[in-house]
């Protein structure tokens, strides 16, 4: 399968820039829903019971109203000593209106009286590829990766988006959000699980 324009199923402009810059070396031209046609109007319900639903959700709903090859992503952390808490709901624990500041900051308080052997963390991402087919209906793809660190109950660097300043990938010393973005993208769940989708893209490729 050979592509060039595709829509980011997300309105987190984290992640879009995340994928623009990951995604441009292939040859990828990405539009944000709102640059796509009909894509501002696209909506759906995060109700799935696993990342992959929930990337896949996204991504269909994006091609359905687009009719363009569109890429979803679901992400969440899973902190381990407390059960993979808060997993599927980690943008929304904090009830639906939070901001990405104000779970960063809920999270530091959770987080705040565990030793550091239990603020050990991972980071997952999910993406779902659905792209419309000549003859009608989906093909559809998926990826998933994470990423093993620690969780620190205060922040540390100004780069990235959403826990970034607060989470060390393992083998590092430094945040998310204190690497430069190449850095991130080599340790981070969504670079691993784009470099996973494109091999198994590559795998479909004649
Ligand atoms: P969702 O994938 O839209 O359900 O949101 C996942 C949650 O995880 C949001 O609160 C994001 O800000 C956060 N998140 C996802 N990816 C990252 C990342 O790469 N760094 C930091 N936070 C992230």
């Amino acid at each position: 399968m050979r592509l060039a324009t595709v829509v980011v199923a997300s309105r987190n402009p984290g992640k879009v820039a995340e994928f623009r810059r990951l995604l441009a070396p292939a040859g990828w031209r990405l539009l944000s829903l709102e640059q796509a046609p009909q894509g501002s109007a696209t909506s759906w319900e995060e109700d799935e019971e696993t990342y992959l639903g929930n990337a896949m959700v996204k991504a269909v709903a994006a091609a359905t109203s687009t009719r363009l090859a569109s890429l979803g992503d679901d992400s969440g952390v899973e902190v381990k000593a407390l059960g993979g808490w808060p997993g599927l709901r980690t943008a929304r624990w904090l009830g639906e209106g939070a901001t990405a500041p104000q779970l960063r900051e809920g999270m530091q308080r959770r987080v705040a009286d565990l030793p550091e052997d239990r603020r050990q963390a991972a980071f997952v991402c999910a993406l779902a590829l659905a792209v419309p087919k000549a003859e009608g209906g989906l093909e559809t793809l998926t990826a998933e990766a994470r990423v093993e660190g620690l969780l620190l109950p205060r922040p540390r660097g100004l780069a990235g988006f959403g826990y970034d300043p607060i989470f060390i990938p393992s083998g590092e010393t430094r945040t998310m959000a204190e690497l430069d973005p190449a850095e991130k993208d080599f340790h981070s769940h969504r670079g691993r699980a784009v470099r996973e989708l494109l091999r198994a893209l590559e795998a479909t490729t004649p």
